[in-house]
């Protein structure tokens, strides 16, 4: 359904940021990617998005190349991106209003998202006036109002403290079990990755590459308490060694 091939991105000045990078992603996927910081992670993503063009390869979604953004793909960055000005419901509504829906429509839609990430009764609020934790499930119900092909989320939760974040990825993995959105989601947390991740794609140190990308087996639903599985122990020891040697490398501290 998506398919990244031979992608690569080097910035004007010369900054190589991804080399040629080949993934496919099927539907329902949710795929986790780790990797060191300034691997290429959010070009990758971006590059996805349609808001940053490859240097070379193509990047297909259901067989059209993505030239620019698009309401088929749906953004969730780490920073809190709502309209400030707008309320937690208009701000759902926001892509709906753009679409042309009408109103009525526009407001079952997102009171039905909200209600899923458990924001009911906090419609007329501000952003402002919201948690951290709150901000971000607001700005999961509007990328999912608008019901893209794909949700591309970039650390969304890394500015969360520990239990909030928890919090979060519980509530992201039960919407995934119910709808089965396709979900491209970029974390430094291996626990997160492993935690609701079909696959987790490692990347190597700048200049990123796919270094291995490897199935999660654990079935679904999941439960909280899978993290003190031994299952789990032994991928999140296999994980911590190959980003390990990467962030090393990353920090020179490797040749
Ligand atoms: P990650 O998200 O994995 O931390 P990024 O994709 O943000 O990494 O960045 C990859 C590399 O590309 C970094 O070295 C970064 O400094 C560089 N880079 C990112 N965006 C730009 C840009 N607009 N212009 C020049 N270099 C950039
Ligand atoms: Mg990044």
């Amino acid at each position: 359904m998506l398919d990244v091939k031979g992608v690569g991105k080097t910035f004007t000045g010369g900054t190589v940021a991804l080399q040629a990078t080949d993934l496919s992603v099927q539907e329902n996927d949710f795929i986790a990617i780790l990797g060191p910081s300034g691997c290429g992670k959010s070009t990758l993503l971006r590059m996805v998005a349609g808001l940053d063009a490859p240097s070379g390869g193509t990047i297909t979604l259901d067989g059209k190349t993505v030239a620019g953004p698009g309401a088929d793909r749906g953004m969730v960055f780490q920073s809190y991106t709502l309209f400030p000005w707008l309320t937690v419901l208009e701000n759902v509504c926001f892509g709906l209003r753009e679409k042309g829906m009408p109103l009525a429509q526009q407001r079952e839609i997102a009171q039905r998202f909200l209600a899923k990430v458990g924001l009911k009764g906090f419609e007329k609020h501000y952003p402002k006036q919201l948690s951290g934790g709150m901000q971000q499930r607001t700005a999961l119900a509007r990328a999912l109002a608008n019901n893209p092909r794909i949700l591309l989320m970039d650390e969304p939760f890394g500015a969360l403290d520990h239990q909030t974040r928890e919090l979060m990825q519980e509530l992201l993995l039960g919407i995934w079990e119910d709808e089965r959105k396709t979900v491209l989601f970029v974390t430094h947390d291996i626990d997160e990755a492993i935690f609701m991740g079909s696959r987790v794609v490692v990347m190597s140190a700048r200049p990123g590459r796919i270094k291995c990308d490897i199935p999660v087996p654990m079935p679904h639903p999941r439960h909280y308490s899978m993290k003190t599985t031994p299952a789990f122990a032994e991928l999140k020891a296999r994980l911590t060694e190959e980003i390990r040697t990467e962030v090393q490398r990353a920090a020179g501290l490797l040749p």
